[in-house]
């Protein structure tokens, strides 16, 4: 893991008091995540092929509604270490991702609804026969566009699906993490997409010692509860993530472990799809190997997707803790 980090800024407006999502382990040893071609104990360390860029992710810029207590992009109301991305960045990547057969685009943030720029582009992806999945809070931010999104909605169908951060089935939960008055808002948010008919998902996530079952018959519940359209079953609609904390030790993935885990390398977000990033202070946005790791130079593969289809070294502890070990994926 590189230890310079690229435009991040310290104004993070973090709410107080500790996350329940918080991973329970030591810290990570100095001497892990150094060097990218092999692990502390000195062997080869794993990568990832671009296999096919079926997804690819924009992240609209960081700035956000909420300030969440373990926002691993550090978004906030005043973080805007990547910079609303601008339409017209957007459609030069489109143009290079439909001559590579990408089929659908994501977007991130922040909240991608903030982005004054934000609904010209989904449309604009929709035009061009891409699937759009757009993960938002559904709060007011997203409220504000009711109007265009029906549209949308009247215009694709199911080829745009939103995928709301409900962090937990309990307000306790989601509140501990989001801040105070984010459960209701959010929740309401969540009942209008589905009333209307909205393809829609939820990504949630496991409190310490909470079990994937217990989990999705909490969330089962609270669906049934409010009505809302989503199978708590199924694991592309509600998306149970597994923590990341990039201070917590975690074992390095060498190459020899995808024979021990019964995992491939095509698995793995990175050998899919890859995202867009404006840095702040750079004149355009550049390639990111996934969405998880927006900073670090050494996850900074080019100007291009062209440049960055090389393969991936996972030198990044949410490479382990997330992504071969947790098992994630962050594609609907
Ligand atoms: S809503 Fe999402 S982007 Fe915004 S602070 Fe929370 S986790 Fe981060
Ligand atoms: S965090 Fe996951 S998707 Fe990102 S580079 Fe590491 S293995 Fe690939």
């Amino acid at each position: 893991m590189s230890t310079r980090t690229l435009g991040r800024t310290k104004s993070r407006n973090a709410r107080t008091g500790p996350s329940p999502f918080a991973a329970d382990a030591p810290a990570l040893p100095p001497a892990k995540f150094t060097d990218p071609d092999w692990t502390a104990q000195r062997e080869p360390r794993a990568s990832v092929p671009l296999i096919e860029l079926e997804t690819l992710w924009l992240n609209t810029g960081t700035l956000c509604n909420l300030a969440c207590a373990t926002c691993y992009i550090e978004s906030s109301p005043t973080n805007d270490a990547l910079v609303y991305l601008s339409a017209e960045h957007a459609a030069e990547f489109y143009g290079e991702a439909q001559g590579m057969g990408t089929k659908e685009i994501g977007f991130t943030g922040g909240e991608p609804f903030m982005n004054p720029a934000f609904l010209p582009m989904l449309t604009d992806a929709l035009e061009r026969g891409f699937e759009a999945l757009v993960l938002t809070n559904a709060m007011r931010p997203m409220r504000r566009h009711e109007e265009a999104l029906l549209v949308l909605r009247e215009r694709f169908g199911d080829k745009l699906t939103l995928r709301v951060s409900l962090d937990h089935h309990t307000k306790a939960g989601h509140e501990g993490e989001r801040g105070p008055n984010s459960w209701e808002v959010g929740l309401d948010g969540l009942r209008w997409l589905s009333e209307h008919g909205f393809s829609i998902a939820v990504a949630g996530r496991l409190l310490p010692g909470e079990g994937m079952p217990e989990a999705r018959a909490g969330y089962a519940a609270l669906f049934k509860r409010e009505g809302i359209a989503i199978d708590p079953q199924n694991p592309a609609r509600l998306v149970l993530f597994p923590e990341m904390d990039e201070t917590k030790d975690i074992a390095e993935i060498t190459t020899g472990c995808w024979d021990i885990l019964g995992k491939s390398p095509a698995d793995i977000m990175c050998a899919t799809s890859r995202m867009v990033v404006h840095r702040k202070g750079e004149e355009r946005p550049r390639v990111a190997a996934c969405t998880l790791i927006p900073y670090d130079e050494e996850f900074d593969l080019g100007d291009t997707l062209a440049e960055a289809s090389h393969p991936v070294k996972l030198n990044h502890p949410h490479c382990a803790r997330f992504c071969v070990l947790g098992g994630a994926s962050c594609s609907a």
